[in-house]
């Protein structure tokens, strides 16, 4: 629900268009004034969260992500938990807790060295 700006009227507030970043706009038809609402305090954009989720996924902690995009270290948490709830997975794991890419290279490194060895005793 939207409040005039003006006469803060809630009630009678239709969208009227979009301005030219995109916000939505409404037209108070108490007062018959246009207006763009305040962002909220959430209403980061999008690339940002994106970026704060990626920085999570290098392996950045919390409060340094939080630090470098000058926001609060909760809202980057809810952040990466809500990334991980629409893609209905557990939450990134950072990379350094990992070491997949070690361990895959572990695994040919063996399989070829046990191709290796049974071609050359058969
Ligand atoms: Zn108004």
């Amino acid at each position: 629900m939207s409040e005039c700006p003006h006469c803060h009227s809630t009630e009678d507030q239709v969208k009227a268009g979009r301005n030219r970043s995109g916000s939505q706009r409404y037209l108070c038809k108490a007062c018959n004034r246009r207006y763009t609402p305040e962002p909220k305090p959430q209403g980061y954009p999008e690339a940002m969260r994106r970026q704060a989720v990626q920085m999570y996924v290098d392996g950045l902690n919390f409060r340094r992500i939080a630090r470098i995009l000058g926001v609060c270290h909760r809202t980057v948490i809810n952040w990466v938990n809500a990334y991980a709830a629409r893609l209905d997975e557990r939450p990134p794991v950072p990379a350094e807790a990992l070491g997949v890419n070690e361990l895959d290279e572990l695994f040919t490194f063996v399989g070829e060295k046990k191709k290796g060895f049974t071609s050359s005793h058969k």
